[in-house]
C-alpha cells in the first residue's frame, strides 16, 4: 500500500509539479465587479508611509497623493513616526499635502530598560502630541522582541502604565499589534495553513523557544485594556484574532474602550463572509479601515504594498458580493492558498468603516 505522502513523491518524480509551481486558475464564471475607486472618502488609519527603515521622500509622497486622489483616499495615518526627534521632520514633509497625511508616535523601546523610563516615556509622548502626533503605535515588539536581562518583557509590565495613562489623558488612541497570525504559533508542517509563507520566512515563526502562546499574549494585552479604561485602544488586524470573530466580538462587548482595524487580514475576513458580515453589522461603530500600507513592500508583502491595486482589494471586499477573488494583487496568494468573498456592506456601514469612525475615534 502506498502512503499518501509516497504517492505525492511518486507523481513529482514522474514529472508532476511541486507546490511552489502550482498556480491554479479558477474556472468559475461568476459576476465580477472590481472597484477602482472607493464609493465614499476613506481614511486609512494603519499605514507605514515613513518608518520601518524606509526612506520616503517628497517625490514618493507626491506619487502616493496622486494614487490617493485616484482611489478616493482622503487621509493616510502614518503610524511609525518615531519620537520627538523624528516627528517634526516627517510633519514638515507632509505639510504641503494639506491634511492628506498624518502621523503618530511610537515608544522608545531602546530606553525601556533604563531607570526612570516610565515617567520619561509619558512626558515624551506629551511632547510628540504637542508637535502634532495623533496616536501611539505599539508594534509586536512588545511581547515578542523586547527583552530585559534576556527575558521577554510582558505586555502588561507595569513600567508602561504611565505611558498608557498619558495616551488616554492626551486623547491619543493606542494602535496596538499583539502576537501574529495563528499559524505562526504552530509547527511548520503539512498541517500549517500558511506552510508556504513560513517555508519562505521561517524567522516569522514564533513556535517554540521561549515565546509565549498567542493566547497568553492577547490575554496580557487585554489586561492592559481593562486596566486603562480611559485610554482608547485600536486592536490592529482585527485585534489580532481575525481567525475567531466570535471571540473578538466578546472582547468588544467587554471592553468599551476597544475598537478594531482590519489591515492585512482580508484573507481571514473574506473566507468567512457571512460571519464577517454579521460582525460588521453588529460592531459597525467600532471598526476602522486600515491596510498596513507600506511603500515598496514589493513581492514580499503584496497584501500591504502601498499601490492602488492593493487598496482595490479592500474596496471590492467591503462593497461587493463578488465571489472567489484574490485578497492581494499577486499571482499566488501570499498568506495562504485561498480566495475571498465580498460582504457587500450597505452605504450606512460603509461610510462609518471608511471614514466616520476614524474621524470620531481619532478626533480628526
Ligand atoms: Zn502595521
Amino acid at each position: 500500500m502506498m502512503t499518501r505522502r509516497g504517492f505525492l513523491l511518486q507523481t513529482a518524480a514522474a514529472g508532476g509539479i511541486g507546490l511552489r509551481e502550482y498556480e491554479p486558475k479558477s474556472t468559475l464564471r461568476v459576476p465580477e465587479h472590481p472597484v477602482a475607486r472607493a464609493k465614499f472618502p476613506v481614511i486609512d488609519v494603519h499605514t507605514h508611509v515613513f518608518g520601518l527603515g524606509r526612506k520616503t521622500g517628497p517625490q514618493d509622497l507626491a506619487q502616493i497623493a496622486r494614487w490617493m486622489d485616484e482611489c478616493n483616499l482622503q487621509t493616510l495615518l502614518n503610524l511609525t513616526g518615531g519620537n520627538s526627534e523624528t516627528i517634526p521632520g516627517i510633519l514638515k514633509m507632509m505639510a504641503p499635502f494639506g491634511g492628506k497625511f498624518l502621523t503618530g508616535a511610537e515608544p522608545m523601546w531602546n530606553r525601556a530598560t533604563e531607570p526612570g523610563y516610565a515617567k520619561w516615556q509619558a512626558a515624551e509622548l506629551e511632547k510628540c502630541k504637542q508637535q502634532g502626533a495623533r496616536s501611539l503605535k505599539i508594534l509586536k515588539t512588545l511581547g515578542l522582541v523586547l527583552r530585559d536581562q534576556g527575558k521577554l518583557v510582558k505586555i502588561d509590565d507595569p513600567r508602561f502604565d504611565p505611558m498608557w495613562d498619558a495616551a488616554g489623558a492626551l486623547g491619543m488612541p493606542v494602535l496596538i499589534h499583539t502576537s501574529d497570525p495563528a499559524p505562526f504559533f504552530q509547527p511548520i508542517n503539512r498541517f500549517n495553513e500558511r506552510y508556504e509563507e513560513l517555508q519562505n520566512h521561517p524567522d516569522w515563526s514564533f513556535y517554540g523557544k521561549d515565546y509565549p502562546s498567542k493566547r497568553d499574549l492577547l490575554d496580557a494585552r487585554n489586561r492592559v485594556i481593562a486596566r486603562h479604561s480611559k485610554t482608547t485602544f485600536i486592536g490592529l488586524h482585527v485585534a489580532n484574532l481575525p481567525e475567531d470573530l466570535a471571540q473578538v466580538g466578546q472582547w468588544l462587548d467587554q471592553y468599551r474602550n476597544l475598537n478594531v482595524e482590519i489591515g492585512a487580514r482580508l484573507g481571514e475576513l473574506g473566507r468567512q463572509p457571512r460571519t464577517a458580515r454579521r460582525f460588521f453589522d453588529r460592531y459597525q461603530d467600532r471598526i476602522l479601515f486600515g491596510t498596513d500600507a507600506t511603500p515598496n513592500a514589493g513581492k514580499e508583502f503584496p497584501q500591504q504594498d502601498l499601490k492602488p491595486e492593493m487598496f482595490r482589494c479592500y474596496f471590492r471586499f467591503l462593497e461587493t458580493e463578488d465571489e472567489y477573488f484574490d485578497y492581494a494583487p499577486s499571482a499566488v496568494p501570499p498568506q495562504g492558498r485561498w480566495r475571498i468573498y465580498g460582504i457587500g456592506l450597505p452605504d450606512g456601514i460603509l461610510k462609518k468603516v471608511y471614514r466616520d469612525n476614524a474621524v470620531r475615534i481619532l478626533k480628526l
